[in-house]
């Protein structure tokens, strides 16, 4: 259980350990394979776990052929603090593996909560990926609440840029992306080549339910961030995020009232 920041730390949200995400992830890691060695290893893996077949591997073993293909200093995990489901998952194959955590300056309390009681509890090393400007350096150059204008380009610079960079140096990426929460995931494969950011992109979680994750959390004693039994089944930004009437399109607290769905990570 460990700590790193990114490059660019938020003023006064600085955390004791403050190693970048890039230089901190990058001590002792192996080499990478190219990007053509990446991207026959991710068609190897989708036919190996059958990806979108109705038999598909499980989350389980979706993890495990990774852990037998990938170095586990060359894997991240990508997690919102909504719960600790998959880091929890992919710890349990690929022990003490980087969590990185984009830390955009404007999270719930309960987030930030979730985000320390997964430190303290999982075998992982929790990275905090940082934007490029504070909150405050963002506000003087584009104006205060730019979530409110333009909340494709506030994505775009405090989540979509700085996990790029963030991803820069890792072979495969997961994430919790879960095929019922929206129509633009239902298609999501097990394992594909990201070519975006050029590594291997896994959701080993693609075919469960929300009551799935929730029976996960519940048998294996890991945390879920508070606001999910409060009408937030799904969390991001606090001023982006709102909760939902039971039964509501779970997503659609997400930039309620406006036509963005999607903070750009998964598109
Ligand atoms: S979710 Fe909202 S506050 Fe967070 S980065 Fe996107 S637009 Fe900005």
């Amino acid at each position: 259980m460990s700590t790193a920041t990114s490059p660019v730390p938020e003023r006064g949200a600085q955390r004791p350990s403050s190693r970048s995400a890039r230089s901190g992830s990058d001590e002792g890691r192996p080499a990478r394979r190219s990007l053509d060695e990446l991207r026959a290893l991710a068609e190897r893996g989708a036919a190996e776990l059958r990806s979108g077949s109705a038999d598909e591997a499980s989350p389980a073993e979706v993890v495990a052929w990774v852990a037998a293909n990938v170095s586990p200093r060359l894997a991240a995990v990508a997690c919102s603090m909504a719960d600790a489901a998959l880091p929890h998952l992919v710890a349990e194959a690929l022990p003490g593996v980087d969590v990185l955590f984009l830390d955009t300056g404007y999270h719930f309390l309960e987030t930030t909560f979730t985000r320390d009681e997964v430190a303290r509890t999982l075998d992982v090393r929790i990275v905090d990926v940082k934007p490029a400007q504070t909150v405050r350096e963002q506000d003087a150059e584009f104006g205060k609440d730019l979530f409110s204008r333009d909340p494709a380009l506030c994505c775009e610079m405090r989540k979509v840029a700085p996990l790029h960079q963030a991803l820069g140096g890792y072979e495969v990426w997961f994430t919790g992306v879960r095929r019922e929460e929206a129509p633009t995931r239902a298609n999501t494969p097990l394992i594909t080549f990201d070519e975006r950011n050029g590594l291997i992109k896994v959701n080993p979680v693609a075919a469960w339910s929300f009551d799935d994750l929730i029976a996960y959390a519940t048998a294996h004693d890991v945390v879920v961030n508070p606001l999910v039994a409060n009408g937030y089944p799904s969390i991001g930004c606090a001023p982006c995020t709102k909760p939902v009437a039971a039964g509501e399109d779970p997503r659609s607290g997400r930039w309620a009232g406006l036509a963005k769905t999607e903070c750009g990570l998964h598109v």
